[in-house]
């Protein structure tokens, strides 16, 4: 089958790119503008016709993705502004939601190949403070709050977050009125910080994506570790979320719960999957990377926050998660072999 990747330049939308070959399907991918789909050509030359590339210069724009459903088994929506820099919030939220409520109705209108739907979430929209473990019950709906009340002077992460929430919700809500009239279910992926060496183009630490820049700077800036994200925060390794999304598109799915019919004491829930979760503290990356390369910090210190309960994705797609030792091996590997440490 051929699946559509859109935001196919991305970080995380690359390895699923990679994972989509692997297992075998062909790939169309989605880039804003042809320049940024160079390196995605020569990366994927090896596949030949099975990648291509499908220009949406603009996802906000009605109608943006009507060509680029057309033909394809399943659609991955990756694409979605993630950086903490936004003034307003509207910056990060339009992007987020008309981009996500575009492909669905694109796919809704035409197309009638598409039998699933993936789209990547966060756990920006399961998040809340709450002293129990999180699951795919948990929304966030204090960020959403916060940047209603407060706007431009919300926080940057909280501008973030509301953006990953609603554009999630809008998809559950697109599919709650439209179920009866579409061929396709609908998966979404939760995923904490995404972690783990690069295969899209950058071409210096300074033009990093958001969650690679950070674990960057804990290791190369002084006392990043102890400052940033409070210290620490939930992963995933970039390439079992690419595997997530490739078994999502793999795997039967229990059949689509409307929104009204949610209970977690019935265990009655939508198609969303936690990935990994795990807690971290930046201290134990670095520890987990022996030598003399980088920021030691205070070895032994930093408390993580508590794990996401996880056991949907392992149950329902047999996930299996990497190590943090593994991981933080193949990333400073990543930065030696480009001269970045
Ligand atoms: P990247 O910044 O590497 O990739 C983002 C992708 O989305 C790029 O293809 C980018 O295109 C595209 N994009 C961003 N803003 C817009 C816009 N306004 N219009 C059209 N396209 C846009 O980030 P990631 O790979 O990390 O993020 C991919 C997805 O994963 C996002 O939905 C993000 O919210 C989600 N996610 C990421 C996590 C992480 O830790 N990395 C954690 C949880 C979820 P361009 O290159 O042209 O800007």
């Amino acid at each position: 089958g051929k699946v559509l990747v859109s935001g196919a330049n991305g970080f995380i939308a690359v390895w699923v790119v990679r994972k989509l070959l692997e297992a075998g399907f062909s790939v169309r991918g989605t880039v804003r503008s042809a320049d940024k789909g160079t390196h995605l050509t020569k990366l994927f030359a090896a596949y030949g016709s099975k990648f291509e590339l499908s220009v949406v210069p603009d996802i906000t724009q009605e109608g943006a993705f009507d060509d680029a459903v057309k033909g394809v088994d399943a659609i991955e929506h990756t694409a979605s502004p993630f950086h903490l820099q936004a003034d307003d919030p509207a910056e990060l939220s339009v992007p987020a939601i008309q981009g996500t409520v575009g492909i669905l109705e694109s796919a809704r209108k035409y197309g009638s190949s598409v039998k699933r739907v993936v789209v990547t979430s966060s756990c920006a929209a399961v998040m809340h403070p709450s002293t129990e473990q999180l699951d795919e019950y948990d929304w966030n709906e204090d960020s959403v709050k916060n940047v209603e009340a407060l706007g431009a002077k919300a926080t940057n992460p909280d501008k973030y977050r509301n953006s990953k929430t609603l554009a999630e919700r809008a998809a559950w809500q697109f599919l709650d009125k439209h179920v009866s009239e579409v061929g396709w279910d609908l998966a979404v992926m939760n995923p904490p910080l995404v972690l783990g060496p690069l295969l899209h183009e950058v071409s210096s630490p300074s033009a990093l994506n958001t969650s690679a820049k950070n674990m960057y700077d804990v290791f190369t800036v002084p006392g990043f570790a102890s400052a940033s994200r409070g210290g620490g925060g939930n992963w995933v390794d970039v390439r079992d979320l690419a595997t997530a999304h490739v078994r999502a598109l793999q795997r039967d799915l229990p059949a689509y719960t409307p929104l009204a019919e949610v209970n977690k004491e019935q265990g009655r829930n939508v198609n969303r999957f936690i990935l990994n979760g795990k807690g971290f503290s930046w201290q134990q990356w670095l520890d987990a990377v022996p030598g003399d390369k980088y920021e030691k910090g205070t070895p032994g210190s930093g408390t993580p926050p508590r794990d996401y309960i996880n056991n949907k994705a392992i149950e329902v797609l047999g996930m299996e998660y990497r190590s943090m030792e593994e991981t933080a091996r193949d990333v400073v590997a990543d930065w030696e072999a480009r001269g970045w440490a």
